[in-house]
């Protein structure tokens, strides 16, 4: 029970109904993003009078809704991503899930959604994992994609904060971004027409309302022949897409830069970001970076970049890479930006990664799949 007297979320009061027609696993090569779902979902609603019902893992399917609804009228929508990974030894694991959970909290009191107990829903989550653990490709690179998301449903048209909401996480079994073995570099283009994100502005929370707004600058960059937007605050970068930015600029041989823009309010902050951002920082004291030798030291940064820094260090021969890093794509290498009708053509790398996002990205997916330890950031 809260202060007043509403019931809190509570995982002991979890109601569990199997479906009585499991769907056929489609086979891993086929997934294609986020279009399969699995078999169940959890749910829990909230009302100002009860709080939180009895939590719910019920067959997946659709709801029903009021079209007054708070959630379709003003965006009251918050979710979160995060994926469960199965490791060789068959035991199913989170990846650093409490950031997932603490984002979210922040994401539900930014747009005035009622609070709940993060500790319950992870939980929860844990619960319904394990239900679907047969959906989870035992394959390197493969695992289920969560989608634990909070809609306001209060069912009239006043702009007032929403009292009443619908938790909900749905799974859907994920493959790599890009297949094994090929050589991909993503392509940006940084555009500083439109903007992501502000100062003040909601670009540090996970709100749906901060996508809609990126679809049609994205469509025009596909049109234009890139894979992403590279977004801008004046000269400022931001993000990429809806991933992190990062690059790699060389000091002289033995000392190289890992940079990336400080959490200002305008950056989400990403769980592979930190995680780059600590792997790096450990290099080489922690040598967590097998191919890179010892005497190199890398100085990670988190600092401005300006589209000026960029050409800069471009034409110096000092930018050896940039990369963007996200649950969905892990660490991802960019070959070219597009900024003011020119290309900025980075170094091209035969495993579609530089060194240290190649070290990065084999490091991150080890511990995620339960291979490397490192501070516990794999929860089985
Ligand atoms: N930026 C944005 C805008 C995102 O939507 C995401 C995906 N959550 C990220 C960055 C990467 O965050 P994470 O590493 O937590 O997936």
């Amino acid at each position: 029970k809260t202060r007043t007297g509403a019931a809190g979320l509570d995982a002991s009061r979890l109601k569990v109904s199997v479906t009585q027609s499991p769907k056929l696993i489609p086979s891993p090569e086929t997934l294609k993003f986020g279009q399969t779902m699995t078999d169940h979902m959890l749910i829990a609603s909230y009302d100002p009078e009860h709080g939180w019902s009895d939590p719910e893992i019920k067959p997946y399917g659709p709801l029903c809704l009021d079209p007054a609804s708070s959630c379709f009228q003003y965006s009251t929508n918050i979710f979160e991503g995060m994926k469960a990974y199965v490791g060789p030894n068959g035991e199913v694991r989170l990846f650093r899930p409490d950031l997932n959970m603490a984002r979210m909290r922040r994401s539900a009191d930014r747009v005035a959604l009622p609070p709940f107990d993060t500790d319950a829903l992870l939980t929860l989550i844990q619960r319904l994992v394990a239900l679907e653990s047969r959906w989870i490709p035992n394959i390197q690179g493969y695992s289920l994609y969560l989608r634990p998301t909070v809609i306001g449903t209060r069912p009239s048209l006043g702009v007032t904060a929403s009292d009443n909401a619908l938790l909900y996480v749905i799974c859907s079994p994920a493959g790599p971004y890009f297949k094994a073995g090929s050589a991909h570099q993503i392509s940006l283009l940084a555009n500083g027409e439109v903007v992501r994100s502000w100062p003040g502005g909601t670009g540090g929370y996970k709100l749906a309302l901060n996508y809609a707004p990126t679809l049609k600058p994205q469509q025009l960059a596909e049109l234009q022949g890139y894979n992403q937007v590279l977004w801008l605050l004046d000269d400022k970068i931001t993000e990429a897409g809806a991933m992190n930015f990062f690059v790699v600029i060389k000091q002289d041989e033995n000392n190289w830069n890992v940079i990336t823009p400080p959490l200002d309010g305008t950056i989400l902050p990403g769980v592979t970001r930190d995680s780059c951002i600590s792997l790096s920082a450990a290099h080489p004291s922690r040598t967590i970076l097998p191919h890179l030798p010892e005497t190199l030291h890398l100085h990670t940064h988190e600092r401005t970049l300006t589209m000026s820094d960029l050409r800069t260090w471009h034409e110096e021969g000092r930018l050896l890479e940039a990369f963007t890093v996200g649950t969905a794509v892990v660490v991802t290498g960019v070959g070219r930006i597009g900024f003011e009708g020119k290309d900025i053509v980075l170094p091209d790398h035969a495993s579609g990664r530089g060194p240290i996002a190649r070290a990065l990205y084999e490091r991150i997916v080890a511990i995620q799949e339960g291979k490397a330890e490192w501070e516990g950031w794999s929860v089985v």
